[in-house]
């Protein structure tokens, strides 16, 4: 047969207040070591914490610094690669024969930083930059066109692969 414990009133009183004072001490415990450990909160946006180098914001469209060019080369890679098909590229054959650029929009609005772009670009034209702060309360404000994606640049940014191993005959 199953014993059945009786415990009086004053004695669950005085139970009750004693696990009532146990949860407390735990709880304060708590609050009192991480009142004097070292803080982890940043204070952002004043404070504003260091990025990796890799770190991908939103990308820049490159020009040469010396006199002014722009590196594309209106290819259509980059508009082939991105998944959202956000870039606008326009182009006209000039009398020179070669490609001219007339228009580079995106909407950053809808680049996803995947950086397919800056990848496939044969010329180092792209570049992905450390700009993430493209919130904004006008939609207008998230369409950038050459212009406001324009970084010039000392040296174009091309990926130049290694040399391939010499193999010995
Ligand atoms: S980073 Fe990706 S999503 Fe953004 S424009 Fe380039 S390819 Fe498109
Ligand atoms: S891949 Fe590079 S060169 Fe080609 S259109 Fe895009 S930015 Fe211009």
């Amino acid at each position: 047969m199953q014993k059945v414990e009786r415990v009086s009133a004053t004695g669950k009183y005085f139970k009750d207040l004693f696990d009532g004072i146990v949860a407390i001490y735990k709880g304060m415990r708590l609050t009192f070591i991480y009142m004097f450990a070292p803080k982890v909160t940043e204070i952002y946006p004043d404070v504003k914490r260091p990025l990796p180098q890799r770190f991908r914001g939103r990308f820049a469209f490159l020009y040469d610094k010396e006199d002014g060019h722009m590196l594309c080369i209106g290819c259509y890679a980059c508009v082939k690669v991105c998944p959202p098909q956000t870039i606008v590229l326009e182009t006209h054959k000039g009398e020179d024969k070669k490609i001219k650029v007339d228009k580079y929009d995106i909407n950053i609005g809808e680049c996803i930083s995947c950086s397919n772009c800056v990848e496939v670009c044969p010329v180092g034209a792209l570049e992905m930059t450390h700009e993430f702060e493209t919130a904004t309360f006008e939609q207008s404000d998230l369409f950038y066109d050459m212009h406001k994606l324009a970084k010039y640049v000392e040296k174009p940014n091309m990926y130049i692969p290694p040399e391939p191993p010499k193999i010995k005959k």
